[in-house]
């Protein structure tokens, strides 16, 4: 089964695979404050409104990123 991490905000589920991360870096640039490869955890979704994050998911290029809502 593949992994997959689960980051929650309210009630957006951010879903990050790593497998399928090509380490790009687009979500870091854009959201420098959600995402650090550094940090632990490296996403942080409280960092952004949902808006911002939900708009910088959909920028992913692997697809590595999708979220749910409730
Ligand atoms: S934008 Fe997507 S593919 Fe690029 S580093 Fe972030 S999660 Fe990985």
């Amino acid at each position: 089964m593949e992994i997959s991490k689960e980051y929650q905000k309210d009630e957006l589920t951010v879903i990050w695979k790593p497998k399928k991360c090509i380490h790009s870096g687009v979500c870091v640039k854009t959201l420098p404050k959600v995402y650090d490869p550094n940090a632990s955890p490296w996403i942080k979704p409280e960092n952004a409104s949902l808006e911002a994050l939900k708009s910088q998911i959909n920028a992913c290029p692997s697809k590595a990123l999708s979220y749910q809502e409730l």
